[in-house]
């Protein structure tokens, strides 16, 4: 892999280079999606400009061309999660949708009244609801697992709360809030323990960390194509070939089906079983070119730019009256604060005003933001693509805005 150099980095992101309100676009919002690389972009355009086709369809040479390329795509997302077999790779639009899959398949088929489901309270949304709609449809209980005050999970309830009637545990494997990495390694082998299954957000994970979902033992990860430099509308679900061969499909339609008559329809082998109707082809082989993109980077020294920056911004912030940094995790890319007394949205307003970009509100996490006591915060997210002089802007905009208001 090439060394680190943030220059030729930046190059590569034609976003980045916008004015933003009469100044230089300072993107600190990469934890809500990532802005894209040439490469990624290039893709698309040739796609459709090339051999965009159906794919697994007909016998043309267009889709014989987009249906190996859709399947290589397949292989690198494998890859990159280390998943032993490219079937248990499961393309979705995103994280979201792959939590439903799980919720309305093996959740649904399997879990009875009185079963309950572990759920952080740290969670984002997408890993909350599609449990409580299973949980309403089966007589099943969702359980919260509680954070701490220092906005990491309290193990002693986990542990508690953890019995024999648990039959799922859903964590996120880092948050979106506090980027609180969760002891996922510990909590998959206690859930493994007592029978339980458990099921990773990975979202706000895969950019920062390699993945090994065999190591992990995780019996499902999911995450999105475009927190990871890959467009919208795309991301993956993986899962023990085991668990996703035993469950039903969810959707119905073509290409999830063997053979279908008014007598009785039999389905497709994986993965097709789980991919009703023409898939977004162009983002599979989007995704693809970003995590190939990703390969070529030294991450480890992009986490350590990311460290930098990420201390240089909380060092630049500390003397800002009634700040309050919330839940600081080591080694995250991102943090959260309130300023209190102010609003968190009115500060944002003044912060675009000079071209900063970040996520004010309640992140997609009522429970966590209720067990904090606060309407929303203020969260900085940090990419590779980041410079210093970003975070000098931001530093100095926000000194600004708060001696506004
Ligand atoms: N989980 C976490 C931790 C997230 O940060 C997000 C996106 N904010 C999601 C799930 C949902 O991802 P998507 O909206 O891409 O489906």
């Amino acid at each position: 892999t090439a060394q680190f150099d943030i220059q030729r980095i930046r190059q590569q992101f034609p976003a980045l280079a916008q004015e933003c309100n009469g100044q230089p676009l300072v993107y600190l919002d990469s934890a809500a999606t990532t802005q894209k690389p040439l490469e990624v972009i290039e893709t698309i355009r040739q796609y459709y400009s090339g051999h965009n086709a159906n794919v697994h369809r007909g016998s043309h040479t267009l889709t014989a061309t987009a249906t190996a390329q859709f399947e290589q795509a397949r292989e690198t997302v494998q890859r990159f999660i280390n998943a032993a077999d490219s079937k248990e790779i499961i393309w979705t639009r995103g994280a979201t949708e792959a939590l439903n899959l799980i919720a309305q398949t093996y959740a649904r088929n399997s879990l009875k009244a009185g079963d309950e489901i572990l759920v952080s309270e740290l969670e984002h949304h997408a890993n909350i609801v599609p449990w409580q709609i299973v949980a309403e449809q089966t007589g099943a209980k969702v359980v919260k697992i509680p954070m701490r005050s220092d906005c990491t999970l309290d193990m002693d309830a986990f542990t508690q709360r953890l019995t024999p009637n648990t039959k799922i545990v859903a964590i996120a494997h880092v948050t979106n809030v506090t980027g609180t990495r969760n002891p996922v390694e510990t909590m998959i082998k206690a859930a493994h323990d007592i029978g339980a299954i458990a099921v990773i957000d990975g979202a706000q994970a895969v950019a920062h960390e390699c993945v090994d979902v065999q190591a992990l033992d995780a019996d499902f990860y999911v995450f999105s194509g475009h927190k990871i430099f890959a467009p919208a509308g795309i991301g993956a679900l993986y899962g023990k070939k085991a668990l996703l061969e035993a469950m039903p499909p969810w959707h119905g339609g073509g290409k999830m089906v063997e053979k279908v008559s008014f007598d009785g329809t039999t389905f497709s082998a994986l993965p097709g079983k789980f991919e009703a109707g023409t898939p977004n082809v162009a983002g599979s082989l989007a995704m693809a070119a970003a995590i190939n993109w990703l390969g070529n980077i030294d991450r480890e020294g992009a986490e350590h730019h990311i460290q930098t920056l990420r201390q240089r911004a909380i060092d630049g912030i500390q003397d800002i009256e009634d700040l309050r940094i919330i839940g600081l995790q080591p080694d995250a890319s991102l943090f959260s604060f309130v300023v209190d007394g102010v609003h968190h949205q009115d500060i944002a307003t003044l912060l675009d005003q000079q071209g900063i970009a970040l996520r004010a509100g309640h992140h997609c996490a009522h429970p966590m933001m209720d067990a904090l006591n606060v309407g929303g915060t203020l969260r900085v997210s940090i990419a590779l693509y980041n410079t210093q002089q970003d975070i000098d802007q931001f530093i100095a905009a926000l000194h600004k805005a708060c001696s506004l208001l």
